[in-house]
């Protein structure tokens, strides 16, 4: 599977993404492609999309991923 990176925010540590729900550092979680939405769990997942709207997403549009092997890219 391939996506491309979202290189927006400045990251403040080692990990790869943060979770934009609860700032938790992460090199794998829930990506929301559409919006570029991190989340490092399925409660901070469902905190921001509801259950019917994930029931509507595709695995294009929400899947668990990981950024192990970009965190050296610098765009
Ligand atoms: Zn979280």
């Amino acid at each position: 599977m391939s996506f491309y990176v979202y290189e927006t925010q400045t990251i403040p540590n080692e990990s790869a993404r943060t979770c934009i729900k609860c700032g938790w550092g992460m090199d794998e979680g829930f990506l929301h492609e559409p919006s570029g939405s991190t989340y490092c769990s399925v409660a901070c997942l469902d905190n921001d999309i509801s259950l019917a709207q994930q029931e509507e997403m595709t695995l294009d549009d929400l899947f668990w991923t990981d950024w192990h092997n970009e965190v050296e890219v610098a765009e």
